[in-house]
This record gives C-alpha cells, structure tokens and sequence, in this order.
C-alpha cells in the first residue's frame, strides 16, 4: 500500500489523505482503507491493523526494545495534537481555497511519513520503547482506541490456570493487563494482538476468543 498506492499512483494513504478524500466526496482508496482498517474493522479484529500491517509500526518493531523499559508515560494527550492539526491543515487547504490540492496531498504523504519514521525512531530510543510513537503520538488511534474496545476478537485468561508469575505483563509491548478479563482492563484499548502474552505464558492460560461485546 505505501508503495503502490502511495508513491506510485500518488494517494495519500495517511490521515491527511482520508480528510482531503472525505472532503472532495471522492471514494478513493484511503477512504475505503480507513473504513476498513481503522474504523470498523477494529470492532471486529481490534488493533490487527497495528499488529500486522502498519507501514511505520514495520520500521518501528526492528528497533532494540520490543519490551518497553519503562513505566508507561502520561503523555497519551499528544495524540490529540496530531490528530487536530491534521485535520485543521486540511479544512485550511479548502477553506482557503488552495489550488494544485493533488500535489500538495502527495508532498504531505512523503514528509509526513518521514516525520513519522524520525520522530517514532527518536522516541524509541529516549523511552527505550519500540512502540512510544503508538502509545503517545499516533493520530489515527483516536479512531483506533474508542472503536477497539468493543473489538470481538480479544485476549483473554483462564484465572484457573494463572498463576499470577505476570510475565505476560512484563513482555506486553503495549502495557496491557490482559489478565483482567473486564474490557475496562487497563490499557485495553493498546492491545495490538501480537500474540507475545499468549506464547509465553508458561501456564498457557492466555488465548484469542471471539465474543460479542
Ligand atoms: S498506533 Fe499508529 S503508528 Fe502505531 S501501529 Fe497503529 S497505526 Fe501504526
Ligand atoms: S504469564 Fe500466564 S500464568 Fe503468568 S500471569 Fe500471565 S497469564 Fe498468568
Ligand atoms: S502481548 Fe498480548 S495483550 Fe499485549 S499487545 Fe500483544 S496480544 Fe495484546
């Protein structure tokens, strides 16, 4: 996707491009993408799309700490920074009435993507954590978290077989108490269902399952 819809044929695949989509009434392939992947998706197969297919998380996940070293910082806010001057520098394109919008939507493609490798690579390494850019600065999971939550598809515990060891925990890349089985669990709405907690765990009482929320 980034490469052929992105660089080739010249869609802007970012959260940029789903606004100037949306705006124009033009049903193009970020529409359909962020329909798909990142707004109902999720409520069926959560943050898979974060998992498995994200071109930043991709780089992000070759980094040194996949396991996070430290506390989860309270910095989550940024997000909605990101998340509105998007959505403001887009309005402005058309409230201003800005013309050549096709060629200044793929310039933004490429800068915003190389912002987003340097700035995610950066802050992997300060915060020791692979995934510090999906937890405080990601823009698209303000679509992704509130949807997420009722995802079917979810870890959970068989309290019968834990034994509270909490090595899950402690390898969880996106700080997720998946052995509370409430949806409210701390961190629910991080879980990117890489499947560590389940492989790992020495009692095998993590699995996926399916169920309506
Ligand atoms: S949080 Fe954002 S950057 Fe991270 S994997 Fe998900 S979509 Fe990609
Ligand atoms: S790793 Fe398994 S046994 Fe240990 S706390 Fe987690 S679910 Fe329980
Ligand atoms: S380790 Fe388990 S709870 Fe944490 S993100 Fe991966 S699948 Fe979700």
């Amino acid at each position: 996707m980034l490469v052929y819809l992105g660089l080739i044929s010249n869609e802007n695949m970012q959260l940029e491009g789903f606004w100037y989509y949306l705006f124009t009434g033009v049903f193009e392939a970020a529409t359909i993408h962020y329909a798909v992947a990142k707004i109902f998706g999720p409520l069926v197969f959560g943050r898979g799309w974060c998992g498995y297919a994200c071109w930043t998380a991709m780089i992000l996940d070759l980094l040194p700490y996949k396991t996070p070293q430290g506390p989860r910082k309270k910095i989550g806010f940024i997000r909605y920074i990101t998340f509105t001057v998007s959505f403001v520098f887009v309005s402005a394109l058309f409230l201003l009435q800005i013309g050549n919008l096709e060629r200044i939507m793929f310039w933004s493609f490429l800068i915003g993507n190389i912002l987003y490798y340097a700035i995610g690579i950066a802050l992997a390494y300060i915060l020791k954590d692979n995934r510090a850019f999906c937890k405080y600065i990601c823009p698209i999971t303000v679509f992704l978290k509130p949807m997420s939550y009722f995802s079917m598809l979810r870890v959970k515990c068989d309290k019968e077989k834990c034994i509270s060891c909490n090595k899950c925990k402690r390898i969880c890349p996106m700080n997720v108490d998946m052995t509370d089985n409430a949806r409210k669990r701390t961190n629910a709405t991080e879980c990117i269902l890489c499947m560590e907690c389940i492989d790992n765990c020495p009692r095998k009482a993590l699995k996926f399952i399916c169920e309506k929320s």
